[in-house]
């Protein structure tokens, strides 16, 4: 399947003007063997070009190497998204005109930082699909010590030969189904975030995550039933997925509560230290517990409170020293202050009945259970003691409003 990204962009019904730096995503099987052609459909075929791989990469994928104008072999070992590894890899650049970074997400980062430095343009060819990040332009990079994400640079043209990715380890699979499985909890935050603080909202752009989880859907239900994976199907839900981040410039439609599981296991506070797993995985943690939660707040009626920032002594408590200043730093200006909660309750019915679009629990483990997903907090290394505190301290590590945010706000009498 081939992808015009052109669709999308331009002035849209939500007021914006939306614009990507992706042009064409290709997922197909072979083809590599057409990568000149789709190279020379974005423009790109005759620059000057560094093709990147790590060196577990390049040796999988022996046969399949693209054409270069250079070629870097990164060792495998102990690479990490870091500036200071990618700057190193950057002296040795020969004047190109374009990236091709081929491989998993680690080696995309030695594409989009580069690329972004020298304003040059960069192309993805995923050796995975097991995460959305790939056609968006968010790079999870250790910068003067400190794990960030920021804006950098996303592909010009994603290729993804299906022959690579069909290869990937059934675990990788599952993680990916999780990664899109959550976008039925961000697509509700978003959708209640609108209704009551007038957020910013694209129904284009929430449309695409949607077209991302029903692709999904499909594929899980079909994975579930036959134990089939359809690769196409699946790839494709992750790359849509991805464009939305880079049409919003935000990942708004594509992570809510859900995903700041997936922070939290990565930021380990007090009692979180054992969590441990790929970010699908926390992913379907966050997205289980928050169905849950969301079915069983529908069935209650909150009253307003008035809000009150958090106080430093629960996120000590919570965080601990070592996390304390940036957690209060996230929250200086709580968008949980920015309007009046009575808003979220003159709104409850309507809360109520996006909730119902969010399968029942039943329907979600059966789902997670037959496409060997990981979601339940013991999966990942979290006591599930801790399973009602872990929304709740997960979502400080974010000032994004999502409904499990709003609690902070609301007295359902318990
Ligand atoms: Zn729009
Ligand atoms: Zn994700």
């Amino acid at each position: 399947m081939i992808m015009d990204c052109s669709q999308y962009v331009g002035p849209c019904s939500c007021g914006k003007d939306h614009e990507l730096e992706t042009k064409m995503v290709v997922v197909e099987y072979d083809a590599l063997s057409r990568f000149e052609e789709y190279m020379a459909a974005v423009g790109l075929g005759d620059k000057r070009r560094t093709v990147v791989y790590d060196s577990n990469i390049y040796a999988l994928t022996e046969g399949k190497h693209v054409k270069a104008d250079q070629e870097i072999v990164l060792p495998a070992k102990g690479l990490r998204s870091e500036d200071v590894l990618i700057e190193a890899m950057m002296k040795d650049l020969d004047k190109p005109e374009v990236i091709v970074a081929f491989g998993a997400g680690t080696i995309m980062d030695f594409g989009r930082y580069p690329a972004y430095k020298l304003g040059i343009p960069f192309v993805a060819i995923p050796t995975l699909a097991s995460s959305d990040g790939f056609t968006a332009s968010i790079c999870s990079v250790i910068l003067n010590g400190q794990k960030k994400s920021i804006r950098m640079k996303a592909p010009a043209l994603v290729v993804t030969d299906l022959d690579i990715i069909k290869g990937a380890p059934l675990r990788l699979v599952s993680s990916g189904v999780n990664d899109i499985l959550a976008k039925y909890i961000s697509l509700v935050d978003w959708k209640i975030a609108t209704l009551v603080s007038g957020e910013d909202y694209c129904p284009m752009v929430a449309g695409l995550a949607q077209e991302a989880l029903d692709i999904m859907r499909a594929a899980a239900d079909k994975m579930a039933a036959t134990g089939e994976v359809d690769h196409e199907a699946m790839t494709m839900a992750q790359m849509k997925s991805g464009l939305t981040m880079q049409l919003w410039s935000d990942s708004r439609a594509a992570s809510g509560a859900e995903h700041l599981m997936a922070h939290l296991v990565e930021m380990k506070p007090p009692r979180f230290e054992k969590a441990e797993g790929i970010h699908g995985e926390c992913v379907g943690v966050g997205t289980f517990a928050c169905v849950k939660e969301y079915h069983r707040l529908a069935k209650l009626r909150p009253t307003a409170r008035a809000f009150e920032p958090l106080t430093g002594d629960w996120v000590k408590e919570k965080f601990g020293e070592r996390l304390y200043d940036g957690i209060m730093k996230e929250n200086a200006n709580d968008v949980l202050g920015t309007f009046d909660p009575q808003n979220i309750v003159d709104h409850w019915d309507e809360i109520v009945t996006l909730i119902d679009t969010i399968p029942s629990v039943e329907e979600m483990e059966a789902l997670y259970k037959g496409c060997g997903c990981k979601y339940l907090p013991e999966h990942i290394g979290i006591d599930p003691a801790l399973e009602s505190e872990m929304l709740d301290i997960s979502a400080a590590i974010r000032n994004r409003l999502t409904l499990i945010r709003m609690k902070r706000v609301l007295d359902f009498g318990e």
